[in-house]
């Protein structure tokens, strides 16, 4: 039987069977080690963290899963070598610097090999360190006594790390927001009474394992509902939000004018490029738009409380914005990388030197009667941004007529049609 994601023995042992398995042979292998070294709620946070530590390789988190091994790491040398609990506020602080190495993983892709120089990172810190603290402890010691006192507290080298990979943290969320910064940020939070003494430890660990997990599961969540070249929320959400539309609303579709040129004269790179700017334009339309990638070059934008002259005058402004919002195209000499969906072309036939060019769009708008399905509403301003099209783009169209109307009911099964 083969081993393939859809495979029946895959589905039997994977993540449950194989943790359940796990779990018994360690406790058959070792019951010494489980009953004499090993509290309750060690064994409880381990579990917890190996939980966590598979929800991150299914949801493909990369940044999730290495801060995962870090708090194992952590446990492990908490629970399994003597470090003196005085010094348990310097195990806190060696998560707190992982987490902050962790800015620097890529969580775009899963890479094991990432994970093995982690984990051989994290050996060679914790080797590093138990080693220190058998050498000289005394220097340990002394360092945590050494603090500068102010009036109303005092701080030493313990919490100025500590605070530090915060700032890092924070800093890093500042400048781009996503789950998983959010999910490291209070990770780290949730260690700080671990900086200042021992007995909360083990609880700290859990508690930051829980947040890392619940921040994978949040990245999942964005990437379901969201658009990943532009941010925007994508038809999956756009569905959801139609689903959820009141009685009076407008929907604009927005398509990009002559996008395919852009591909063909500048390369795809630079069409992505496109996407994006015209997005963030997109992203600050006002009058309580909203707006989504539906696909390819297209957009729309509900206004779930909008009749149409006011949706009219923001889709207007958008317009008009992205309009006057220049464009620098550079060609494709930025970026030769090669992907397998993308069709190569002749490179002569392309821009090589930067062109600065603008970018339009063409909108077409309609708004609900007190009858018409918000699909009916999406087909009406369908039609009218064929027009806009037509009309020689760059600009706003309204639906001519209302939407067609839904019919009332279905036909009764055995409602024969009337013959005149
Ligand atoms: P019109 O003004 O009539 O809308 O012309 P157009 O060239 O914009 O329209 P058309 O529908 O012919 O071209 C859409 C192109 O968008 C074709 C497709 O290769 C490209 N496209 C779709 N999705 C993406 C994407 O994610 N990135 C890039 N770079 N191109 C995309
Ligand atoms: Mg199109
Ligand atoms: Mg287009």
């Amino acid at each position: 039987m083969s081993l393939s994601s859809h495979s029946p023995l895959r589905q039997l042992i994977f993540p449950s069977g194989l943790l359940v398995i796990a779990a018994l042979c360690s406790l058959a292998i070792a019951p010494p080690l489980a009953q004499t070294l090993v509290e309750p709620a060690e064994i409880m946070c381990a579990a917890l963290l190996a939980v966590a530590a598979m929800l991150a390789v299914r949801l493909r988190s990369l940044r999730v899963f290495l801060g995962l091994i870090s708090l194992g790491a952590s446990l492990a040398a908490l629970t399994l070598m003597e470090i003196p609990a005085a010094l348990h506020p310097f195990c806190t602080v060696l998560i707190a610097i992982d987490f902050a190495f962790l800015l620097l993983v890529d969580d775009a892709f899963f890479d094991w090999l990432a994970v093995a120089w982690w984990s051989g990172l994290l050996f060679v810190q914790w080797a590093v360190f138990l080693a220190a603290v058998r050498w000289d402890a005394s220097f340990f010691h002394s360092e945590l006594a050494n603090r500068i006192n102010l009036e109303v507290f005092s701080f030493g080298i313990v919490e100025l790390m500590f605070v530090s990979a915060g700032l890092a943290l924070l800093g890093r969320f500042l400048f781009a927001a996503d789950a998983v910064g959010s999910g490291l940020l209070w990770g780290l939070l949730a260690l700080a009474p671990g900086v200042r003494g021992s007995h909360t430890s083990v609880a700290c660990i859990a508690l930051s394992g829980i947040v890392l997990a619940l921040a994978a599961i949040e990245r999942s969540h964005w990437i379901a509902y969201h658009d990943e070249l532009t941010g925007l929320p994508g038809r999956r959400a756009f569905n959801e939000a139609l689903a959820a539309l009141g009685e009076n609303y407008a929907i604009a579709i927005v398509d990009v004018d002559h996008f395919k040129k852009f591909n063909d004269t500048f390369g795809h790179e630079t069409g992505d490029q496109v996407l994006r700017k015209v997005a963030a334009q997109l992203a600050h339309v006002g009058g309580g738009g909203r707006a989504f990638r539906c696909g390819g070059e297209e957009f729309a934008i509900v206004f779930a409380e909008s009749d149409l002259d006011n949706a009219f005058d923001h889709a207007e402004d958008v317009r008009l914005n992205i309009e006057e919002d220049g464009f620098i195209a550079r060609g494709p000499a930025r970026s030769q990388r090669k992907r397998p969906d993308r069709r190569e072309r002749p490179k002569r036939a392309m821009h090589q030197r930067a062109v600065v060019t603008s970018v339009t769009v063409s909108i077409g708008i309609a708004e609900a009667d007190d009858r018409s399905q918000p699909e009916d509403v999406v087909e009406a301003a369908d039609k009218a941004l064929y027009r806009a099209k037509h009309n020689g783009r760059n600009r706003v169209e309204r639906a001519l007529t209302p939407p067609p109307r839904a019919p009332k009911r279905a036909p009764a099964r055995n409602e024969l049609p009337v013959i005149r």
